[in-house]
């Protein structure tokens, strides 16, 4: 997982930065990228020599396969900006085992541990201006990797390209959704691509949301491909429901993306000595505790928004409304408190217990 040595990444500087370009007061994240970006190519059976290079555009040949077969897989982590002032990784170890998965799955090639991790952390080092400090913003950071080969043909390519890019995120009000149960579409089955963060999971999965929209609902929570029966994922989240004392999250399977944000939010539940269960949960359980009061929150967790509230579900037609406590309201919240107990860490605010935090001032710390 970790190396010692740190690999020298030749660095290719922007002639001038965009930085004063940046409205800070107005960004939703996906406007900027910051100044530069790394690439690593892989070829004839190895990898190439990664650099760092000013942000700009891939000259790509139209038979370059990541085109036409969906050979691609991403990651999406954040850096943050600590109240003093050091900037560190959130829990990168983390997104390199998934990436690695996700390779694997995708008869791609792993991208090696040293150039994931030093070359992270020499882009955020380098963009480092961009990493914006106030709770709840962040820098994302986007590495990916597409298939390159442009000898056409239906099959595995024998070249690829690993590319990170980093966009400013600053905090925004995750609006509290209202979501239906989805028994009709599917995101994933047991023996699909679920577990990895490969294109065209997300290609296939908008039309669900499309519809469900089109019925006045936000996003749709997944069901489980063969039986539409138990809850997986909400939109591309995890989710996660209080019911009564206890905080509950579908277990993994195949079919279930493992995201960092549901482990660390499960780790921190633990400490703060909730009743935590990882086990299936039913639609018809989910529907009868709605029904009686049982399900007191139920919200969404990923890196992007970090924890996104539910505030009604629908189950055939019915609408069950959920309480949703704000940032600021008086009454008690799971979503908030865990969101509060994450944020300390990360900003810096509170001891970091678990080593989450991975500070780029310390050079093959990771
Ligand atoms: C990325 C993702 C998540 C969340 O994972 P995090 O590591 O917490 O960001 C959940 N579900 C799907 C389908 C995802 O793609």
């Amino acid at each position: 997982m970790s190396s010692t040595t740190s690999l020298y990444i030749p660095v290719r500087r922007a002639y001038r930065s965009r930085l004063d370009e940046v409205d800070w007061d107005n960004l939703e994240t996906g406007m900027y990228t910051t100044d530069h970006m790394l690439i690593c190519d892989y070829a004839e059976g190895g990898w190439k020599q990664p650099e760092i290079v000013p942000f700009g555009a891939f000259s790509l040949s139209p038979t370059t396969l990541c085109l036409h077969y969906g050979q691609t897989i991403f990651e999406g982590m954040k850096a943050f900006r600590t109240i003093d002032d050091r900037i560190h990784i959130f829990r990168p170890d983390r997104h390199y085992e998934r990436m690695v998965r996700s390779a694997e799955r995708m008869c791609m090639p792993a991208p090696p541990p040293e150039v994931f991790h030093e070359g992270l952390r020499r882009l955020v080092e380098v963009d480092k201006e961009w990493v914006p400090g106030q709770t709840g913003a962040a820098l994302y950071l986007r590495p990916f990797m597409i298939a390159t080969d442009t000898r056409f043909g239906l099959k595995v390519s024998d070249s690829y390209r690993l590319a990170i890019i980093c966009l400013p995120s600053m905090p925004y009000f995750a609006k509290a959704v209202q979501v239906k149960i989805e028994q009709t579409y599917v995101r994933a089955v047991s023996g699909g691509t679920g577990y990895a963060k490969c294109g065209g999971n997300y290609g296939g999965a908008f039309y669900a949301a499309q519809h469900a929209r089109q019925e006045g609902y936000d996003q749709v929570i997944w069901t489980d491909g063969v039986q539409h029966r138990y809850i997986e994922e909400i939109g591309m989240m995890n989710i996660f429901f209080v019911m009564g004392e206890r905080l509950v999250t579908p277990a993994l399977t195949d079919s279930l993306l493992d995201g960092v944000t549901r482990d660390s939010l499960l780790t921190l539940a633990l400490h703060k000595r909730l009743i935590v269960e990882e086990r299936r949960v039913s639609v018809g359980e989910l529907k009868e505790g709605l029904e009686r009061g049982h399900v007191r929150e139920a919200f969404g967790a990923g890196t992007a928004a970090v924890i996104s509230p539910i505030r009604a579900i629908g189950i055939d037609g019915v609408n069950y409304p959920l309480a949703v406590v704000g940032e600021g309201d008086s009454g008690e919240s799971v979503a908030l408190l865990l969101k509060n107990e994450l944020d300390d860490i990360r900003y810096g605010r509170q001891p970091d217990l678990f080593g989450w935090n991975t500070y780029i001032d310390v050079p093959g710390s990771i």
